[in-house]
């Protein structure tokens, strides 16, 4: 590991004067960024532990919906009322992610910004991956992808964003608090993570000299007819193969608003908003849930290894909605 200053600012203000020093970092729980660090993969010069600061409050809205501080602990989300009451969804992605352990360290901050789980970024014994190393090449393109992306990718990444609360925070509309040098700012979740195109080393669209502050959930109607899906290897503890996060708004049976969105897939979560005009209208029925389905994984493109996840995030797809809908 390289040697880096460690620093426990007392406020954000502090905070943010030192994120401006050329490679310092953020720690939360550290249950990313200290494997990386270990690795070598990552190398910040300078450690700005926030894990202290006063911003893990998660509160009720004047105009409805919550706010989640970007301190709070994965499990303190999970368990909170509000988050089991109205955004059941989230409370279910949560605990389908890591162990209690680590839920436990693992902030909402460095859920958000927790970086691929790709093997060849993490193992710098190979030189291609220009998530690491731009310019170099994807090892994964012809070489172990299994676990990589069949929507959204490009020649220079194959990777998927491994998360499984960003899912469902896709589903509800989540947008993201920050502020930098330039002030505060709000990004939609749509907006917060990239595609890799040419730069797959940029993750997400927060400047390096930003820090996320907290998670807004709007109100939505998604508080009854919802259901994660995570498929994986292990069911005690492994990142997603496919995960889905379904949400229905049903009144008498039709189906008046819906979220599908896939994890597991792409270098984001993947909304499938084609598949939810199918469903939008609707009286959902086992033959609806199917038919989206099947728009769900149009444009999909595997690489191998991978083939298998287009079939599987087609019934993944479908098994979550069923389920959601309380059709199984
Ligand atoms: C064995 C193992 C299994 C796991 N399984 C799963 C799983 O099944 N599903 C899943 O979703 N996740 C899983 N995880 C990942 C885990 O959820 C993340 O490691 C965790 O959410 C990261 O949060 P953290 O607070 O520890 O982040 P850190 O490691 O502290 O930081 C991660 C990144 O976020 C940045 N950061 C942190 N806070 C902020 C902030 N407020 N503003 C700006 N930048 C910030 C840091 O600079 C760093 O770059 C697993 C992890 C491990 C080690």
């Amino acid at each position: 590991m390289n040697s880096f200053s460690y620093l426990r600012p007392g406020d954000v203000t502090s905070a943010l004067q030192h994120i401006r020093t050329p490679g310092a970092k953020f720690i939360g729980g550290g249950s990313n960024l200290l494997d990386l660090m270990k690795g070598g993969i990552e190398q910040p010069v300078m450690l700005i532990d926030i894990s202290h600061l006063p911003l893990s409050e998660i509160s009720a809205q004047p105009g409805g919906g919550i706010r989640i501080g970007a301190l709070a602990r994965n499990s303190d989300v999970a368990a909170h009322p509000l988050v089991r009451r109205n955004y059941p969804l989230l409370a279910q992605a949560l605990l389908a992610g890591a162990s209690p352990q680590l839920r436990n360290m693992a902030t909402v901050g460095g859920n958000l910004m927790q970086r691929t789980r790709c093997g060849y970024f993490y193992d710098t014994a190979f030189d291609a991956c220009n998530k690491r190393l731009p310019g170099s090449g994807c090892a994964a393109l012809a070489g172990r992808n299994r676990n990589h992306a069949i929507f959204g990718a490009s020649e220079q990444c194959i990777a998927v964003n491994p998360s499984d609360m960003n899912v469902a925070l896709t589903a509800l509309d989540a947008v993201i608090n920050v502020q930098g040098s330039h002030g505060r700012r709000s990004i939609a979740i749509a907006d917060f993570h990239r595609l890799p195109g040419e730069t797959p080393q940029h993750e997400t669209n927060l400047a390096a000299d930003e820090m996320i502050l907290s998670v807004d959930l709007p109100p939505v109607p998604f508080d009854e007819y919802v259901y994660y899906l995570k498929v994986r290897d292990r069911a005690s503890y492994a990142f997603a193969l496919v995960s889905v996060a379904a949400a229905l708004d049903l009144h008498l049976g039709r189906v008046t608003d819906v979220r599908i969105v896939m994890g597991g897939v792409a270098h984001k979560p993947w909304r499938a908003t084609a598949a939810e005009a199918v469903l939008r209208g609707k009286i959902l029925s086992a033959t609806a849930v199917a038919d989206a389905a099947r728009v769900a994984i149009d444009g999909a493109q595997a690489y191998g290894q991978n083939d298998y996840k287009i079939e599987l995030a087609q019934s993944a797809v479908e098994r979550a909605l069923l389920h959601a809908g309380d059709l199984s």
